[in-house]
C-alpha cells in the first residue's frame, strides 16, 4: 500500500498513500540552512535528500552526507539511466534529486525535505502533484545585501553578482504554495512548523495515517457493532 519505488509509481504521492515531499528554496543569504537545521532537529518524522552535485566539496563537507559529490561523467550517467527525480544547472554546476535519495523514506510514510532551486521545484511540482513548496524569503533587499556582505571581505563587484543571483532565484517565489518571510527567526520557523502541521492534518493524510482510528469511529460496522 505504501509503496511508491520508482517513478513508475507516481501516482502514489498524488493519492496520497505515503509521506509528503516538501521543495524548500530561497536566495543565498535569506537564513535557508540554519531554519531547515533548527526545522529538522524538532521534528523526528522528516528526513533531508541528499543531492547529487558536480561541485568540489567545501571545507567540512562530508560526501554522502551534504551531498554525493560526483564527476560530470557519474552526473551524466544518471541522467541516462532516468536516476533522477529533477536536475539542473546551477551556477555553472549541475544538481539534482535521486529517486533512491527519497523513494524508501517517503514509501515507509516518512515527510521527505528537499533543498533546492526554482528550476529543480518546478520539475518536482510537474512530476509529483502532491508535493508542498515552500519559498524562503528575507525581509527586504538591504536586509539581504547585509547579510550577504557577511563578514565584509568581498568586492563590491562579487556582492553586485550575488545580488542579481539571489533577485533571479526570488523572482520565482510565487510559482511555490507557501512564502515564508525570516525576519524574526523563531517566527520563520514556527511558520515552516506551522505548514507541515497543517499538511499532516489534511484529511487525505489523516486518511492514510489515521485510517484505522476513523473507521473505527464513523464506519457503520463500528457504529451497530
Ligand atoms: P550549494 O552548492 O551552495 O550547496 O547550493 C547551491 C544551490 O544549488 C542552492 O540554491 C541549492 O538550493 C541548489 N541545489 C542543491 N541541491 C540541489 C538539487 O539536488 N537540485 C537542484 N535543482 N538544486 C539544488
Amino acid at each position: 500500500m505504501l509503496k511508491i519505488s520508482g517513478k513508475g509509481n507516481i501516482v502514489a504521492m498524488e493519492t496520497g498513500t505515503a509521506g509528503t515531499l516538501y521543495i524548500v528554496s530561497a536566495a543565498s543569504g535569506a537564513g535557508k540552512t540554519s531554519l531547515l537545521r533548527a526545522l529538522m532537529k524538532g521534528d523526528d518524522r522528516l528526513c533531508f535528500s541528499v543531492s547529487h552535485t558536480t561541485r568540489q566539496p567545501r571545507s567540512g563537507e562530508r560526501d554522502g552526507h551534504d551531498y554525493h559529490f560526483v564527476d560530470d561523467a557519474a552526473f551524466q550517467a544518471l541522467v541516462e539511466a532516468d536516476a533522477f527525480l529533477e536536475h539542473a544547472h546551477v551556477f555553472d554546476r549541475r544538481y539534482g534529486t535521486s529517486w533512491a535519495a527519497i523513494d524508501e523514506d517517503l514509501a515507509a510514510g516518512r515527510d521527505v525535505l528537499v533543498e533546492i532551486d526554482w528550476q529543480g521545484a518546478r520539475q518536482i511540482r510537474e512530476r509529483m502533484p502532491g508535493c508542498v513548496s515552500i519559498f524562503v524569503l528575507p525581509p527586504s533587499r538591504g536586509a539581504l545585501e547585509e547579510r550577504l556582505r557577511g563578514r565584509g571581505q568581498d568586492s563590491d563587484d562579487v556582492i553586485a553578482a550575488r545580488m542579481a543571483a539571489a533577485v533571479d532565484e526570488m523572482s520565482h517565489c510565487t510559482e511555490y504554495d507557501y512564502i515564508i518571510w525570516n525576519d524574526d527567526f523563531a517566527v520563520a520557523l514556527a511558520d515552516l512548523q506551522a505548514v507541515i502541521r497543517a499538511r499532516r492534518l489534511h484529511v487525505t493524510h489523516q486518511r492514510i495515517m489515521n485510517g484505522e482510528a476513523l473507521s473505527a469511529l464513523i464506519d457503520a460496522d463500528s457504529r451497530h457493532g
